[in-house]
């Protein structure tokens, strides 16, 4: 799935309690999204295509963070930098799981090829997991998903007065709830 859609989906993890601070929030939401940090080596590999020493990062190394190991390491991350540390620990480590399972249903690669996700890596190589229904990238239900993980967004906005939007800038936040309680207040 699009980091966009892993990320609308730790957003509205980190909703689930309304006891964390905006920063603990951000922390789940960015455990939902940091499994493709293992992607930007796409960026090298694309640059250096054509030159003498080509390296292909992206084709080794991507998803090769989708696994228990970065998880954990993840999850003590979210425990260490935060107040509510059980709580904002279990929420990330949650967050961080359904980016896997996300990728799991809805990632086949637009060739049709299936990757698995070697879970126990790298403790151990016994599970790599795959699901054969899985859909391709582009496919409807991914947009359907992205689409209701919106929706969601766009009425915690609404209700709260802050969204996911602020974690980048309170600045554009407040503006985006405000559009969106002009847009759909009772006249
Ligand atoms: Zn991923």
């Amino acid at each position: 799935m699009s980091p966009i859609t892993h990320g609308l989906i730790g957003w509205l993890t980190a909703n689930i309690s309304r006891k964390l601070t905006r920063r603990e929030m951000g922390l789940i939401t960015l455990a939902g999204v940091v499994p493709d940090v293992d992607g930007l080596g796409l960026i090298v590999e694309v640059l250096t295509r054509n030159t003498a020493h080509p390296l292909l990062w992206w084709t080794e190394y991507h998803h090769a963070l989708h696994n228990l190991g970065f998880a954990l390491l993840v999850t003590a991350a979210a425990f260490f930098l935060s107040r509510n540390r059980v709580l904002t620990a279990l929420l990330a480590f949650a967050s961080f799981h359904l980016h896997l399972v996300g990728d799991l249903v809805g990632s086949r690669g637009p060739d049709g090829d299936q990757w698995t996700i070697p879970y126990l890596a790298p403790f151990s190589n016994a599970w790599a997991l795959s699901w054969k229904y899985q859909w391709e990238l582009n496919a409807w239900p991914n947009f359907a998903i992205t689409g209701l993980a919106l929706a969601a967004t766009f009425w915690l906005a609404y209700k709260k007065g802050f969204s996911v939007v602020g974690l980048i800038s309170e600045k554009a936040d407040r503006a985006f709830v405000q559009t969106i309680r002009n847009r759909f207040s009772e006249k």
